[in-house]
C-alpha cells in the first residue's frame, strides 16, 4: 500500500463509524466506539473490566496500556467473576464466617458469597469505625472474616481490661464492674466512688494515685486543633497512654532521680512552678468588686503547691512575696476552669490565685513556692 493509499484509507475509516473491528483481547467483533491503547483498539466490554484498575492505579498507564497486559488482566477478571458466580450459585445453610444460621429471606451478598445478619451488622460497625472502605458487594468472605476476627480479638481484650480489679502497682481498686445492684451502682456513682484510673498502652489500668507519681515525666497535655469554620476542638492527651506497665515501673524509678536533681537545684521548698501566663482573676469580681485578684497559670515542676503557701518572686534585686488564696488543677495552659483543689502536685498544671499584684511575674519565669 502506498503512502497516499494508507492516508486515504485511514480517512475513509474515520468517516465510516460503523466499521467492524475484531477485539485483540477477546477476539469478538465489535462496531462503534472502542478504546485506543498503545498498540491497538480493544472493545468496550474488555475495557470495562480493567478501566477501574487503571483508575485505581493498580495497573500502570505507562507500562501496561498495551494489548498483552490488558488481555492478561481481562482473563484474570473473567476467572474471578466466574469463581464468584460459582461460589454464589448455592446459598449455604450456615454463615461461612461465623457458622450461624442464615436468615430465610434477605441474605446479605458479599463479592463471593452470602453472610448472616450478625456478620452484616459487624460489617456495618467496621465501616463506621473506618476499618474498611469497600462496599459490601466488593468484600470477599476471606477479607471480611479476617477483619471480624481482628475486631473480636480487640473486643475480648477490652472485656479483659474491664475485669482487672486491682492496680498492678499498689493493688488499689480500679474495677469498672457493677456492684451487682442498680441501687449499689447509683450509690457508688453519687459518692464518686467509681475508681479513677489511667489506661496504659498494654491495657493495664493504673490507679490515679500511682499515675500521679510519674506526672513529672508523663504529663497530661492539652491541645487544640482547628476544625474549620472558626471552631476549635480541644483534646486532652495523657502521655501515660503511650507506655506499657514495665515502662511505667521504670518511670517510678526514673522520677526519683529527676526529683533528686530538682531538689539539688531548688533546695528546700514546697514547690516550683513554671509560669505560662498571668492575668486578672474575675472569679469573685461580682461579690467583691473592690478586691483585685490575679491568676498565675503554670506547671508545677517540682513538689506540691498548696493553699496558703507563699510564692517568692525576685526580679532585678526586688523581692516580693504573695500568698496562694486559691488553686485550680487544670490540664493545660489553654483551659480556663479545671477543678478547685487544696493542692496541686508536680507534673500537673495549676491556676494559682493571689491577691497581690503580679506585674513582676512574666511568662517563662520559674517561681519558688515555700
Ligand atoms: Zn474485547
Ligand atoms: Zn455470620
Ligand atoms: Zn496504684
Amino acid at each position: 500500500m502506498g503512502f497516499f493509499d494508507s492516508l486515504f484509507g485511514k480517512k475513509k475509516e474515520e468517516k465510516k463509524q460503523e466499521v467492524k473491528r475484531s477485539c485483540p483481547v477477546c477476539g469478538k467483533e465489535f462496531t462503534g466506539k472502542g478504546m485506543d491503547v498503545n498498540d491497538g483498539i480493544i472493545c468496550m466490554d474488555c475495557w470495562g473490566l480493567v478501566c477501574d484498575d487503571f483508575e485505581a492505579g493498580i495497573m500502570d498507564e505507562d507500562k501496561e496500556f498495551y494489548i498483552a497486559p490488558i488481555k492478561a488482566a481481562v482473563l484474570a477478571k473473567k476467572g474471578e467473576l466466574a469463581a464468584d458466580k460459582e461460589a454464589k450459585a448455592r446459598k449455604p445453610e450456615v454463615c461461612p464466617i461465623c457458622g450461624g444460621k442464615m436468615p430465610k429471606f434477605m441474605t446479605m451478598e458479599v463479592k463471593d458469597g452470602y453472610i448472616c445478619d450478625e456478620c452484616f451488622s459487624k460489617f456495618n460497625k467496621l465501616e463506621e469505625d473506618g476499618e474498611i472502605d469497600k462496599e459490601i458487594e466488593n468484600v470477599t468472605l476471606k477479607e471480611l472474616s479476617a477483619l471480624i476476627a481482628k475486631v473480636d480479638k480487640q473486643k475480648a481484650a477490652n472485656e479483659k481490661r474491664k475485669e482487672q480489679d486491682a492496680c498492678p502497682v499498689c493493688g488499689a481498686n480500679v474495677s469498672e464492674k457493677s456492684t451487682g445492684s442498680l441501687w449499689g451502682d447509683i450509690k457508688r456513682s453519687v459518692k464518686d466512688e467509681i475508681p479513677k484510673f489511667v489506661l496504659l498502652k498494654d491495657n493495664q489500668k493504673i490507679c490515679a494515685e500511682c499515675a500521679g507519681k510519674v506526672r513529672l515525666l508523663y504529663p497530661i497535655l492539652y491541645s487544640k486543633t482547628y476544625d474549620g469554620d472558626g471552631m476549635y476542638n480541644g483534646a486532652h492527651i495523657d502521655t501515660l497512654n503511650n507506655i506499657t506497665l514495665p515502662e511505667f515501673r521504670k518511670a517510678l524509678e526514673d522520677v526519683n532521680v529527676k526529683r533528686k536533681q530538682l531538689e539539688e537545684q531548688y533546695g528546700s521548698c514546697e514547690a516550683v512552678i513554671s509560669v505560662g501566663s498571668v492575668g486578672r482573676d474575675f472569679e469573685n469580681v461580682r461579690s467583691n468588686p473592690g478586691k483585685k485578684e490575679y491568676r498565675i497559670r503554670g506547671k508545677i515542676l517540682y513538689g506540691k503547691a498548696s493553699k496558703g503557701n507563699l510564692i517568692h518572686v525576685n526580679r532585678d534585686g526586688f523581692n516580693c512575696t504573695m500568698r496562694i488564696e486559691r488553686l485550680r488543677q487544670i490540664t493545660g495552659f489553654e483551659e480556663y476552669s479545671g477543678n478547685a483543689v487544696d493542692s496541686v502536685g508536680e507534673g500537673y498544671y495549676a491556676i494559682v490565685t493571689v491577691a497581690e499584684d503580679t506585674s513582676c511575674i512574666y511568662p517563662g519565669d520559674t517561681l519558688i513556692i515555700v
